[in-house]
């Protein structure tokens, strides 16, 4: 465990086991330089312990990543709850979950992710202030669809000449919480929308609501488009999955689409654009983030925005020095932490 945690330079690593609820708990923590550590906590199965930890670790760094270009004040970390077969009791879990980030003494601050919702967050704030996204606070998807939004106006200004969206033709992959409010904003600025989710009512409502076209989920990928939003689970982007596409962009909420970086060199290399995930999709990190700070929607609102700024400027870099986005994100954000380039993604 020390070889990892030396090989991937993340700054402290913290378990928990309460026999009592169940919880078996991991929370990594990557970089506190700029602020608290801030970042979700997943609640899912995994095969065993090791994959857990590696989980949060990968995870946190990308949170670090995330934080800075976004340019918020925190570092980043990730907590993993390891999901026993049998819950007895889920508040009880959470609860002692919230004594766990509360012993961290404000270094880590949690808010929802894969597998956990805000009443979930509401158990944990029985012991603890570090916690963002509780039922009161609200759910942060809404602005990170605002984000991706903003940053398909920007890709289509790089990669298309003009951020005018009307009649482009937009892939989404996924309908959940952030895909779904990203193709109520696309239709409204006059996208064509084409669609996939394993939920074929999520499908359907589209349909209804937004005249999207239903595309087979194993379809999406290679279906013709002008930008293609994944906005699943993520690692869609392989070098299988890379040949495949047909679009001029790609950009979407999804978190870690690439399976490595040579995949964005493969982008690259086929002229395909690549919003990186983690400056496109971080209005929902800068929501909880300055709303836990007490900032005004006002505030909110104007630091969202700054993401299609930001957006640009990577895509500057990376042409003027003609390397993948992708790359270039890494490497600003790696300037701005001051920490060496990470081994693994
Ligand atoms: P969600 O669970 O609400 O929605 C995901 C949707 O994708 C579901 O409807 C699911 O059926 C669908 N889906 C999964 N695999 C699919 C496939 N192969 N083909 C078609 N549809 C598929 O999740 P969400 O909160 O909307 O988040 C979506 C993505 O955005 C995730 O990768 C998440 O990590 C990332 N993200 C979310 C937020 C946020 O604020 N919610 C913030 C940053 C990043």
């Amino acid at each position: 465990m020390f070889a990892l945690m030396h090989s991937s330079r993340i700054e402290s690593l913290h378990l928990v086991v309460d026999p009592e609820t169940g919880l078996k708990a991991v929370i990594a923590i990557d970089n506190c330089q700029r602020g608290p550590a801030l970042g979700g906590c997943r609640y899912l199965a995994y095969p065993d312990e090791d994959s857990a930890i590696e989980d949060a670790i990968r995870l946190a760094r990308n949170m670090s990543y995330k934080a800075v270009l976004a340019g918020l004040p925190q570092g980043g970390g990730k907590a993993v709850i390891m999901r026993p077969a049998h819950v007895p009791d889920r508040a009880a879990l959470f609860e002692a979950f919230g004594r766990f980030v509360e012993s961290l003494d404000g270094r880590y601050i949690t808010a929802v992710d894969s597998g956990t919702s805000s009443a979930d967050m509401d158990c944990i704030a029985q012991h603890t202030q570090h916690v963002t996204s509780t039922t009161e606070a609200g759910d942060p998807s809404a602005h990170t669809a605002m984000g991706v939004f903003a940053g398909i106006r920007t890709t289509a200004m790089a990669r298309l000449g003009s951020d005018n969206l009307e009649g482009l033709r937009i892939a989404i992959q996924g309908l959940g919480h952030v895909g779904y409010a990203l193709a109520e904003q696309l239709h409204a600025a006059g996208a064509d929308l084409l669609v996939s989710d394993l939920d074929s009512g999520r499908v359907q409502l589209a349909m209804e609501q937004f005249g999207a076209h239903p595309i087979a989920c194993e379809a999406l990928l290679s279906t013709p488009c002008d930008i293609l939003a994944p906005c699943g689970l993520g690692a869609v982007l392989n070098s299988k999955t890379v040949a495949q596409l047909r679009c001029a962009a790609v950009a979407g909420g999804a978190n870690n689409q690439l399976t490595s970086l040579q995949v964005a060199d493969q982008l690259e290399n086929r002229g395909i654009l690549y919003a990186p995930d983690y400056v496109i999709n971080s209005g929902g990190l800068i929501y909880v983030a300055l709303q836990h700070r007490g900032e005004t929607l006002s505030t909110i609102t104007a630091h969202l925005a700054q993401i299609g700024q930001r957006l640009t400027e990577v895509y500057a870099h990376a042409q003027a020095e003609k390397r993948s986005p992708a790359r270039v994100a890494d490497m600003l954000a790696e300037h701005l932490l001051n920490v060496g380039p990470r081994l693994t993604r």
